[in-house]
C-alpha cells in the first residue's frame, strides 16, 4: 500500500491522508481537511482512482475540503453514525466560529466494526472501531494486514484530544483510547489527525 500524509491548512493545519492499493491504483482519502485544488491534483498526478472519502469525524478542521472532492470525482463520504448531527451543523462541527459555516447532507453512515473493502481489490480492507470522546461520532480506520490505523484527533503522539467541545466526554475518550487503541497489536502504526504519526507501543508507555 502506497501511504501519503499531506498537511494541509486552512485555519488549522490537519493531515489528509492518502491510502492507495498500489497494484490497481485505487484507494481512499482520509480526512479532505482543506486545499482541496492541492489534494486534486495530487490524485490527477498519480491517476489514483479515489473510491471513497473516510471521515475519522465531522470537524471543520477534518471536512473542509470533502464537498469539492465528493463533487469533482463523483464520490461518496463517509462518517460514523453519530457524525450526522456533526455534518449538518455547523455549531457541532465548529465551523459556525469561521467565515464560511460547513454543512454536508450526503454523507453516508457506519457503525462501529463495519469492514470497508476496496472494489479494486477486495484483499484490502478497513476496520471501522468506534472511538468516542473527542466527539461523539470518532472512529478510526483499522488495516490488521498492514498494522496501521487512522485515528483522527482521539489519541496523537505523545497527547490526545481536547473534550471541551460538543459531544465530548473525557472519561470515554481515556476508555476508547485504552479499550480500543492501546488493545490493538504493539506494532500498529498510528496516524493522527495533525502532527507525527506514533505507535500502540509508544503510546503504551504513556498510558501506563
Ligand atoms: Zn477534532
Amino acid at each position: 500500500m502506497i501511504l501519503k500524509t499531506i498537511p494541509v491548512t486552512q485555519y488549522l493545519t490537519t493531515n489528509t491522508y492518502f491510502y492507495i492499493d498500489e497494484k490497481s491504483g485505487h484507494g481512499w482519502i482520509v480526512d479532505p481537511a482543506a486545499e482541496a485544488d492541492k489534494l486534486l491534483q495530487i490524485i490527477s498526478e498519480n491517476a489514483w482512482q479515489i473510491e471513497k472519502i473516510l471521515l475519522t469525524h465531522g470537524h471543520f478542521d477534518h471536512i473542509g475540503a470533502v464537498l469539492t472532492i465528493s463533487d469533482t470525482l463523483q464520490i461518496p463520504y463517509f462518517i460514523h453514525h453519530n457524525g450526522n448531527q456533526y455534518l449538518t451543523n455547523p455549531q457541532f462541527n465548529l465551523s459556525a466560529m469561521t467565515p464560511e459555516p460547513i454543512i454536508l447532507k450526503q454523507a453516508q453512515y457506519l457503525k462501529d466494526n463495519d469492514i470497508i473493502t476496496l472494489s479494486a481489490n477486495p484483499e484490502i480492507c478497513l476496520q471501522v472501531i468506534s472511538t468516542p470522546g473527542h466527539t461523539l461520532d470518532g472512529a478510526i480506520y483499522y488495516d490488521k494486514s498492514n498494522s496501521l490505523a487512522f485515528v483522527g484527533d482521539t489519541i496523537f503522539k505523545d497527547s490526545y484530544g481536547a473534550t471541551h467541545f460538543p459531544g465530548g466526554n473525557f472519561a470515554q475518550l481515556m476508555s476508547s483510547i485504552k479499550n480500543k487503541i492501546l488493545t490493538l497489536p504493539e506494532e500498529t502504526l498510528l496516524y493522527p489527525g495533525h502532527e507525527a504519526a506514533t505507535s500502540v507501543k509508544h503510546e503504551k508507555n504513556n498510558f501506563k
